[in-house]
């Protein structure tokens, strides 16, 4: 029997917090790119599990592996041990990933979670150069738990947690004082100059693409600088590529395509293939500072996720799936810029890489109205940034033209809706 939306919204709501707000149906299947709830309706996701489904929902090549898996009585949960699942993984990340791209990172299982990731670098961070701090960003966000929210540039979000945050300063992210602020120097002088009272940090944290912030876009230029300085001053430098990685910006690791080393980087979400949860963390081989027991996990040892993650890892093995991120991201971006363009009233701004895209848009409210409509219409889409002004599009990797293109129609038939 289905049940009318606004009832569900009333009983989940009462018991418990849940995304029901922005998608008050109750849902029941997904494959690939579509979502149905319990009434049979389609919805294109353009949500893709806040970018933990790069290979769309139930990807029939990963599910068939892990029906496989279980039908032998593969191994679930390890914790820490070897296991024949972490092994393959483990050499396939490294022949598929690591390899091919002359990087020799050591990889660790920080937890399942992209916050676990985090913390792990943020306590590896600490650890191995003996100094405190870590500097992050405006806008950024690397999780909830309170080292990563520490890091979190998001005034809201910090408070979730109570009290003040050890942490306070973000350092201005490329183009936050527009374009003609030079950042990089800014941050340089901070580092350099006694007066600023800033001590050299243990690393410094950042999001090649903001995903949770607004699809804010670091040039590549500014990358390499921030990189520099973090050389020449000894700190080391954090990627966060939770979201914007496992080829979400047309790229495997969203930094390859600027051309940098970090010294740390935090991979979860898509790297779990399937959904599931997995997290890995990185490092620069020299960095494996942990005696057994400081860091460790129950939950590290999930042979389903490492099953799932083997399969999705294949997508990597030749160039044309990364190219057609590239074609897609490319036709989605046109197609936004015409929206712009054509509906002058949003004094909208097109942003992003690869298929993490975004509409920012001038009035309050406005993102959140558009989703709200794409979403009667059968688009589920979701908003960030400080204000929520920007429609973030994160749509399955593995998404068909067709469905790109239909989703598309669906945003730019609710942008028109909206001007009434
Ligand atoms: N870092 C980034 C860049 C993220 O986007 C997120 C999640 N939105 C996290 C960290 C935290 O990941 P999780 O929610 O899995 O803890």
């Amino acid at each position: 029997e289905v049940q009318n939306p606004l009832q569900v919204f009333a009983q989940i709501e009462s018991q418990v917090r849940s995304y029901i707000r922005n998608f008050p149906v109750v849902f029941a299947k997904a494959s690939g790119h579509t979502l149905w709830d319990n009434a049979g309706r389609a919805y294109i996701d353009f949500f893709a599990g806040a970018g933990a489904l790069n290979y769309g929902h139930n990807n029939p090549v990963i599910k068939e592996k892990l029906i496989e898996y279980l039908r032998q009585d593969g191994v679930t949960h390890s914790l820490d041990m070897a296991t024949e699942a972490k092994e393959a993984l483990l050499k396939k990340f490294n022949e598929v990933i690591l390899a091919p791209r002359g990087m020799s990172y050591k990889i660790m299982f920080p937890g399942p979670t992209g916050t676990n990731s985090v913390e792990a670098a943020l306590k590896l961070a600490r650890k191995t150069t003996g100094r405190h701090t870590v500097l992050s960003f405006t806008n950024g966000f690397h999780g909830m738990t309170i080292g990563s929210l520490s890091v979190t540039g998001n005034r809201m979000k910090r408070e979730g947690a109570g009290m003040p945050l050890t942490h306070a300063l973000s350092l201005p992210y490329d183009n936050y004082m527009g374009a003609d602020v030079d950042t990089a120097a800014y941050i340089e002088r901070l580092l350099e100059d006694g007066g600023s009272g800033l001590s050299l940090p243990a690393a410094m944290i950042l999001e090649t693409v903001q995903g949770e912030g607004g699809i804010n876009v670091a040039s590549s230029e500014w990358l390499r600088r921030i990189e520099a300085i973090c050389r020449k001053h000894g700190i080391l430098l954090i990627v966060d590529d939770v979201q914007a990685g496992c080829g979400r910006t047309g790229s495997f690791f969203s930094f390859e395509q600027a051309g940098i080393t970090p010294d740390i980087v935090c991979l979860s979400k898509s790297i779990g293939g399937y959904g599931l949860p997995l997290a890995l963390t990185l490092i620069r081989p020299d960095l494996d500072k942990w005696q057994p027991g400081e860091h460790n996990g129950t939950f590290r040892g999930n042979n389903l996720a490492f099953i799932a993650a083997l399969e999705a890892l294949n997508y990597w093995k030749d160039d044309a799936f990364r190219q057609s991120i590239g074609k897609k991201g490319q036709m989605a971006r046109a197609r936004l810029e015409k929206i712009a363009a054509d509906y002058p009233y949003l004094g909208a701004e097109v942003r992003g890489k690869g298929l993490m895209l975004g509409l920012a848009v001038q009035e309050d409210e406005l993102a959140e109205k558009i989703c709200a409509c794409a979403f009667e219409r059968g688009l589920i889409m979701e908003t960030s940034g400080a204000r929520s002004e920007v429609i973030k599009l994160l749509p399955p990797l593995t998404i068909s033209d067709e469905a790109l293109n239909r989703g598309l129609d669906i945003l730019e038939e609710s942008v028109k809706i909206c001007q009434r």
